[in-house]
C-alpha cells in the first residue's frame, strides 16, 4: 500500500495531471471545460438522422435495425468529449471517462421522459470487450459506462453478453466492412435473465450503429421485451 503510494508519488510528480481542455494542473477535466461540454438536446432517428421523438427508430429503418431508440449524450465530434474519450479507452486512463460521466450522465433524466418503462423491468447490457482487449486495457469502457447509467436511475447492470470471437476494432473500418466483422459476434449468456426485460445497450460511443445492432439481434433472440441504446457520443 505504502509503496504503491509512493510509485503514485512519484508519477504525479514527474507527469503531473493535466487538463485535456486547458492544461490547467490538477485534473483530468476541469469543471470550466466540463462545462462547456454541449449536451445534445436534438432528438433524431439514429438510422437516417431525421428528427423523431425519443430517438426513436423510425418505421422505415427498423426494417434493417434492431433498436426501438438510441440515445446519445454528447457529440463524438467535439474535439474535448473525443479527446478525453480516445485517452480514456487506447491510453487505459479510467479516471478520465469517470470525470467525464460525473458531469454528463446527470443529463439522462432528460432522455428518459419518454420512456414510460417499469423500471423494475429495465437493465442496462455494456457491449462486451474480447478477453484480450479487457486483458490489456483492465477494464471495459462500455461496462463503466452502463454502471454509471444504472446508479443514476436506480436501474441495474448485467454482463449478459460476451464475444464469440476477437474482431478487428471498427473503428479502422469502413460502413459496409463495420457490419460484415460485427455481424453474429455477440451472445447472450443469460437468457433467463434477460427475457421480459427492456434491455439499453450501452457503449461510450456509436458511429454507424453495427455494434448496437448486432447486439440488439441477439438480445431479440434472446425474448427481451424491447431494445434500446444509450451512448456518451455519437459519432
Ligand atoms: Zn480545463
Ligand atoms: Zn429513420
Amino acid at each position: 500500500m505504502l509503496f504503491q503510494r509512493c510509485i503514485n508519488f512519484t508519477i504525479d510528480t514527474l507527469f503531473p495531471i493535466e487538463c485535456l481542455g486547458c492544461k490547467k494542473e490538477g485534473e483530468w477535466l476541469c469543471q470550466d471545460c466540463l462545462a462547456k461540454i454541449p449536451i445534445e438536446t436534438k432528438e433524431d432517428c439514429f438510422v437516417c438522422k431525421k428528427p423523431s421523438a425519443g430517438g426513436k427508430t423510425c418505421f422505415s429503418c427498423q426494417r434493417n435495425f434492431s433498436l426501438q431508440s438510441v440515445a446519445w449524450l454528447t457529440d463524438y465530434d467535439n474535439a474535448l468529449v473525443h479527446r478525453a474519450l480516445h485517452i480514456a479507452k487506447y491510453g487505459y486512463v479510467k479516471a478520465v471517462l469517470v470525470a467525464l460521466l460525473n458531469s454528463l450522465v446527470p443529463h439522462l433524466s432528460h432522455k428518459f421522459r419518454f420512456f414510460d418503462l417499469d423500471p423494475r423491468a429495465v437493465m442496462f447490457i455494456p457491449v462486451p470487450l474480447h478477453l484480450r482487449r479487457l486483458r490489456d486495457r483492465g477494464f471495459n469502457q462500455a461496462q463503466i459506462v452502463a454502471e454509471s447509467f444504472a446508479r443514476a436511475t436506480n436501474g441495474i447492470c448485467v454482463n449478459a453478453l460476451t464475444r464469440r470471437r476477437f474482431t478487428i476494432p471498427q473503428v479502422k473500418l469502413d460502413e459496409a466492412d463495420r457490419a460484415r466483422n460485427i455481424k453474429g459476434v455477440f451472445k447472450c449468456l443469460d437468457q433467463a435473465t434477460v427475457a421480459d426485460h427492456y434491455v439499453f445497450i450501452v457503449d461510450d460511443v456509436a458511429t454507424s450503429g453495427a455494434t448496437l445492432n448486432a447486439c440488439g439481434e441477439e438480445l431479440q433472440k434472446a425474448g427481451a421485451r424491447g431494445v434500446f441504446g444509450l451512448v456518451i457520443a455519437k459519432g
